[in-house]
């Protein structure tokens, strides 16, 4: 069929929104209608030229759509239902995926990080050109075919809007305090970053009854909405004594857990920090690919600190989605207002370069 696909030609260059040929689902296969895209780090990254990746490319990982046509012996979702991209489908029978951990099923490094299908080859051409499918993704189309185990049914009453950043934002940074972090309740917690990720670690404190939730951030517009998220307070990062103010606001101790949602060397010795004597570091951030970072390794031991790496939430997207609807139909979980401008799929370039700049939360694309 034809559509239009946001394509990378070449890392560095804006993405070309143009006419693209999509090939029909195959068997495990589903064809997913577009209604909205997130537009994450994770896109920039690639389109930078952060990541190294082979293009022609289309970008686009997290989303929501409606199946429109299914492949041969797909059972878990039928032509009609509304869904989110999962953007790690696990093939459930390798060693992660047997002890319980998909989100580091052993073909992902075949598959997703790839930009392949797990069916195979790309589906996707355009000027006469093969596509690759970023992260078995590619939702900055009009349409997508996506692995069966790439999508997570959800309930159709929920907005598209509300469920463009489900699948990738939300699940990572409720995750990462959920399933990685696990706080007591009553912890202290230092979230450091409120982009899309940030704001959920800050909701996901809230939720899981963290008693003082900082948040710290260079942007003031972030910072403010990090309050509406449940943030306690909010500290601007880029003043000098934010180590004291940290003290200060953690009864002088330190936080109890810490999650860098940059991923950046610096932020990671910061983080190293701001935790108390027996503290947790939980990073969801992901740098650059040669990025390595320092910290003082003496007083890591001598005060028993943890240093957890979280990627995508931790836990099993498939479940964790159904529970983070239950809890914003409970009104408990924002997901709407994490959006901050919709965009038409020919407008991506301007979604990334807000993105780039800073203007906190999150930029949609919508169909
Ligand atoms: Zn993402
Ligand atoms: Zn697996």
């Amino acid at each position: 069929m034809n559509i239009n696909a946001a394509i990378l030609w070449e890392q560095g260059a804006p993405l070309s929104v143009e006419a693209a040929e999509l090939g029909a689902p195959r068997a495990g296969e589903v064809l997913v209608e577009l209604k909205a895209a997130g537009v994450c780090h994770s896109d920039l990254h690639p389109a930078r030229g952060d990541w190294p990746t082979r293009t022609p490319l289309v970008l686009g990982h997290e989303g929501a759509g409606v199946v429109r046509e299914v492949g041969a012996g797909v059972r878990g979702v039928r032509e009609g239902d509304h869904v989110v991209f999962c953007w790690a489908p696990p093939c459930g029978a390798c060693p992660p995926c047997l002890e319980g951990r998909p989100v580091l099923c052993d073909r992902l490094e075949r598959t997703t990080y790839r930009n392949r299908l797990p069916a195979g080859d790309t589906l996707l051409t355009a000027r006469g050109q093969r596509l690759a499918h970023y992260n078995g993704t590619a939702c900055f189309a009009d349409f997508a075919v996506v692995a069966e185990e790439g999508v997570i049914n959800v309930p159709a009453d929920v907005p598209f809007e509300a469920l463009a950043t489900l699948g990738c934002a939300v699940v990572t940074g409720v995750g990462a305090v959920m399933n990685a972090a696990r706080p007591e309740a009553g912890a202290s917690v230092v979230v450091i970053g409120t982009g899309g990720v940030g704001l959920n670690v800050v909701q996901g404190a809230r939720l899981a009854g963290c008693a003082r939730i900082v948040a710290l951030d260079t942007r003031a517009e972030p910072l403010r909405l990090a309050r509406e998220f449940g943030a306690t307070d909010a500290v601007e990062a880029s003043g000098q004594n934010v180590t004291e103010r940290v003290r200060e606001l953690t009864d002088g101790r330190g936080a109890d857990y810490v999650f860098d949602t940059v991923g950046a060397p610096a932020t990671l010795a910061q983080a190293l920090s701001y935790a108390r004597k027996g503290g947790t570091v939980v990073v969801t951030g992901l740098s650059r690919l040669d990025a390595l970072a320092s910290f003082p390794l003496f007083s890591f031991v001598m005060q028993e600190k943890r240093l957890v790496g979280s990627l995508y939430g931790s836990g099993r997207p498939a479940r964790d989605v159904h529970r983070l609807v239950e809890l914003y139909r409970e009104g408990r979980l924002k997901l709407a207002e994490l959006s901050a401008r919709t965009y038409a799929l020919a407008e991506v370039n301007d979604a990334l370069a807000a993105l780039s700049g800073g203007e906190g939360a999150r930029g949609i694309i919508r169909w």
